[in-house]
């Protein structure tokens, strides 16, 4: 698809992706390099539309939206981003930085309980990145740093599978759960492994040297 690189962020909740792709985003504007990002909620006629308002109207009946159904919404945002956004900068052979791909949402869909193969089909219709990174950090911390700034919500929580879990309780169970799908997902398909433990400028540093045989003349900006 098109001549540009296609390059991913992905991990559990707080484990750290925004932080790195915002420091990524300055090298790249130091650079002058000719780049997009694009983040899970960008395609917001969809996200509002159906996603923000679906969830909460199922919500407000008292039954938790169906993991199946989730997953259609989330691949709706995801194939409009890709039409939107994705597929016309990569053909304009522009580095397209994608905040989460397909391996937290099918992480996700097997911690609810789906089948891998019913979720690879639903989103083959992605294309494969260049590079695709993968932080990895302990619930635990992530509920630390998360909580720090905000409350987890009640989808980060895992309360649509156990309702009778608080937040805190809900939040380490469910995260667990997905890092773990995310930890077999990156052996088996030989992601790059972040750890999400490293202080933020460690992190960056590691994701520039990886970086740097994708993206030639690419430097730090920050030192
Ligand atoms: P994500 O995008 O994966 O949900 P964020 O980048 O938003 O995570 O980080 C969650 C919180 O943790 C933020 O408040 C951020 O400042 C903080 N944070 C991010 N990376 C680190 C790090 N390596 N060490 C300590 N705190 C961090």
């Amino acid at each position: 698809m098109g001549k540009g690189k296609l390059i991913v962020f992905d991990g559990i909740d707080g484990s750290g992706k925004s932080t790195q792709i915002k420091l990524l985003k300055e090298d790249l504007e130091a650079s002058n390099a000719d780049f997009a990002i694009t983040g899970w909620k960008d395609s917001k006629y969809f996200y509002n539309l159906y996603i923000g308002d679906l969830i909460e109207r199922i919500q407000e009946g008292g039954v938790p939206i169906p993991p199946e159904a989730r997953t259609f919404l989330l691949a709706t945002d995801l194939s409009y981003r890709l039409k939107a956004i994705i597929q016309p900068a990569l053909e304009e052979g522009k580095l397209v930085i994608c905040d989460r791909h397909i391996y937290k949402v099918i992480s996700q869909g097997l911690a609810r309980g789906l089948e891998r193969r019913w979720l690879d089909i639903m989103f083959e219709f992605m294309p494969h990145p260049d590079m695709v990174f993968i932080f990895d950090t302990p619930p635990s911390e992530a509920y630390e740093r998360i909580t720090k700034k905000r409350e987890p919500s009640y989808f980060e929580a895992g309360l649509d599978m156990r309702p009778d879990l608080d937040k805190k309780t809900g939040f380490l169970w469910f995260q667990q759960k997905v890092r773990e799908h995310l930890l077999d997902m990156t052996k088996e398909l030989d992601l790059h492994l972040l750890d999400g433990t490293q202080g933020i400028e460690a992190q960056h540093d590691a994701v520039l040297k990886q970086l740097s045989n994708c993206v030639p003349h690419l430097t730090c900006s920050h030192k």
